[in-house]
């Protein structure tokens, strides 16, 4: 089986789109979405019903929490609370059914599926250094477990102690644990603009992740009609 995983959409259906596109050359089976679907961009609504039909594995985000719950804004910085309340304004009460069932950690075969990390997923916590992942694989029973939330692509691993690697494709080596930040689908931070998502062939053993170049044109343009801050369109173009 090869899996798609992606995350971190945030209404960017370019970049959705883009990322679907590219699995489609690569001979993906299935695929599965770490959540953030919305937030920040000007297509949520269209990002989550074309995940929803793919008919795969969901895990829940934060900005996806946030824009089906009614609680203030004050924990978000201005610029993603701006962008939440126009993200609440465009999600209907069905999207907002389907979001409430949408759980936090998913077990899917030999992977694990969660937005933030697996020892707090509630929380919201960033893995951002080997110790965050430390914590995380004391709560991880599968080889590999793929998550997101930082925009930023990552691969750790444990054997015997914790390492980050700096390369974005690996072989799988068995009674190893790998915990991979996929990236992301539609608002990358790691000075890279392009749409990031991994690859996982549970048969080969291999995880790789890509990036594909997206029309952030027409990205950014939506953006700006929608009324949505300029900056949201502008760090598009930096990745950050
Ligand atoms: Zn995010």
């Amino acid at each position: 089986m090869r899996y798609a995983i992606f995350a971190d959409i945030h209404a960017n259906l370019e970049g959705l789109d883009a990322v679907l596109a590219d699995a489609g050359t690569q001979g993906v089976d299935e695929f599965a979405c770490l959540g953030d679907i919305v937030g920040y961009n000007a297509d949520p609504v269209a990002c989550v019903q074309r995940v929803r039909a793919l008919n795969c594995p969901v895990v829940l985000g934060n900005h996806d929490e946030e824009a089906v719950r009614n609680h203030p804004l004050d924990r978000m910085s201005p610029l993603a609370a701006a962008a939440m309340e126009w993200t609440r304004n465009q999600l209907d009460e069905e999207i907002r059914r389907w979001f409430a069932g949408v759980r936090l950690v998913r077990q899917v075969r030999t992977m694990t599926l969660v937005h933030s990390s697996l020892d707090s997923p509630e929380n919201w916590t960033y893995v951002v250094n080997r110790w965050d992942a430390m914590a995380s694989f004391a709560y991880q029973f599968t080889p590999v477990c793929f998550h997101g939330h930082t925009h930023v692509p990552a691969v750790y691993v444990k054997r015997g102690r914790v390492e980050q690697l700096s390369e974005m494709a690996v072989k799988l080596e068995s009674g190893t644990k790998y915990f991979i930040n996929v990236g992301s689908a539609g608002q990358p931070r790691d000075g890279d603009w392009r749409a990031s998502y991994a690859i996982y062939d549970n048969e080969a053993h291999t995880v790789e992740i890509r990036r594909v170049e997206y029309d952030i044109d027409l990205t950014q343009k939506k953006i700006l009609d929608a009324g949505l801050p300029e900056l949201l369109a502008n760090r598009l173009g930096s990745g950050r």
